[in-house]
């Protein structure tokens, strides 16, 4: 047995193997051999996704290229690829991905199978950017799909929590490569409040992070500009001081409102200009436990202020900001953005503080306001909400049962949601 833990430290598994194949003849050795397994990528989920007593796979030590089609607006990469690794990778070939999150370290498959998004109003989830796949289906066999080829196995796959086979190869739309300006500034929450709108309208990309008892939000916009030579600082903000900050909090909590107001200040200005591939993500060495939901764009304002009262109202000790961002729509079976655009609201918490009673406190706040979950985050939907919440869950438990009818690739958590009669 050997030990594995999600990139927070609350998910704990003893897996009867960790399987790192270096080719695709060994991965169906093991794939057809299992009797049950998860593939993970970089385990920066928070859910349970990668659970198992069975057998875990890693596809970080795959052999595998890029390879573009010919006018270089798409490209196939090894699904195992860090983003960090696809990105540099795009970069030295001049092309950049439409959008990235906050951070790099996840697999392309682990990404893509979970919905992982940025902000922007015109921009979509990097699940939206799939145009094909390449599975290693249960039996260890090989199938390609797209919209021409298996469509309801692609439609599927877009967003698959890995329950449909193990992506070898994926391959993804991107653009020219692209140089970002970054700003940071804060401003009062109410002036944000009022400008909002604007903000989201007038920039390529526009979030904010506000800590509930603080009054002043981090404002953060994007927006293509020329390069301007190498970048000196390579991360969006220092998170030193925001360590102790939150060490202090795990202390003594009862500070932690005290402390929100000293760490935010008026009249922060920060700007750097760089590589799209670089601005985008950046290191988050204070580990935290999340939950996020993605709700119709008009709800966002009052969801957001419902649930900082929520926790005023009890002077929880609340480390973490809530971080507030924009999200295309799309029409992917299982994506929480299949219904419109997307205003999508995270609740984060310090590791080392209590988040459980303080997340089921907020989440039906957030379901209120027409939210739905984030896979990859924490949240306590049942089969009943999935069937309630996603029109197309019915269509993706047929094509998973068509495909792996013995559900060799779910875990109890998978089953209790996308397995009939689990
Ligand atoms: C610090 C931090 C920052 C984050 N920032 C953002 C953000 O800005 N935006 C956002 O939307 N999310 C964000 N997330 C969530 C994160 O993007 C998702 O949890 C993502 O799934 C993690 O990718 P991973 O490679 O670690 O996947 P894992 O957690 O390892 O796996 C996720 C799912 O993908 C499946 N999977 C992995 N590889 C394959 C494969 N080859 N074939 C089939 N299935 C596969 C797994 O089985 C599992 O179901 C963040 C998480 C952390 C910890």
């Amino acid at each position: 047995m050997a030990a594995w833990s999600n990139w927070s430290g609350s998910v704990r598994a003893r897996p009867a193997e960790i399987a790192r194949p270096r080719t695709e003849a060994e991965l169906a050795r093991i794939v057809a051999g299992a009797a049950k397994l998860r593939v993970v990528g970089a385990g920066h989920s928070f859910m349970p996704l990668c659970e198992t007593t069975g057998t875990l796979i890693s596809l970080s030590e795959l052999e595998g290229e890029i390879a573009f089609n010919a006018d270089k607006s798409r490209v196939w990469a090894p699904a195992g690829w860090s983003l960090a690794k696809l990105t540099a990778a795009l970069w030295a070939e001049g092309v950049s991905l439409i959008n990235q999150g906050d951070v790099n370290p996840q697999a392309l498959a682990g990404a893509i199978a979970t919905g992982t998004h940025g902000t922007g109003a015109a921009l979509g989830s990097l699940s939206t950017t799939a145009r094909a796949f390449r599975l290693m289906l249960a039996d260890g066999s090989i199938v390609t799909c797209s919209d021409t080829e298996n469509a309801d196995l692609y439609q599927a796959a877009r967003l698959s929590l890995g329950l449909l086979g193990v992506a070898t190869r994926i391959e993804i739309d991107v653009i020219p490569a692209y140089h970002l300006e970054e700003k940071i500034e804060s401003h009062h929450i109410d002036a944000v409040a009022e400008r909002w709108d604007e903000m989201v309208a007038n920039n390529r990309h526009a979030e904010f992070f506000v800590f509930p008892y603080g009054d002043q939000a981090i404002v953060k916009t994007l927006n293509p500009a020329p390069s301007e030579g190498p970048m000196e600082q390579m991360n969006d903000m220092d998170d030193r001081a925001f360590r102790v900050i939150c060490d202090l909090c795990s202390a003594l909590p009862f500070l932690t409102p005290s402390l929100q107001k000293l760490i935010v200040r008026p009249g922060i200005r920060q700007r750097r200009v760089g590589p799209a591939y670089q601005i985008f993500p950046s290191d988050r060495t204070v580990r935290f436990e999340e939950m996020e939901y993605e709700m119709p764009r008009a709800n966002g304002w009052p969801a957001l202020r419902e649930a900082i009262a929520w926790i005023k109202t009890r002077k929880l000790p609340v480390a973490f900001p809530f971080e507030f961002r924009t999200i295309a729509a799309d029409d992917i079976w299982l994506s929480p953005m299949s219904a419109g655009p997307c205003l999508s609201i995270s609740v984060h918490q310090y590791a080392k503080m209590p988040w459980r009673d303080f997340f089921a406190g907020v989440e039906p706040v957030l379901r209120a306001h027409g939210g739905r979950p984030h896979w990859a985050k924490r949240h306590t939907l049942t089969a009943a909400d999935v069937d309630a919440l996603y029109p197309n869950a019915g269509r993706f438990k047929t094509v998973r049962a068509a495909h792996d009818p013995s559900a060799k690739f779910a875990n109890a958590h998978l089953a209790s949601l996308f397995v009939e009669g689990a």
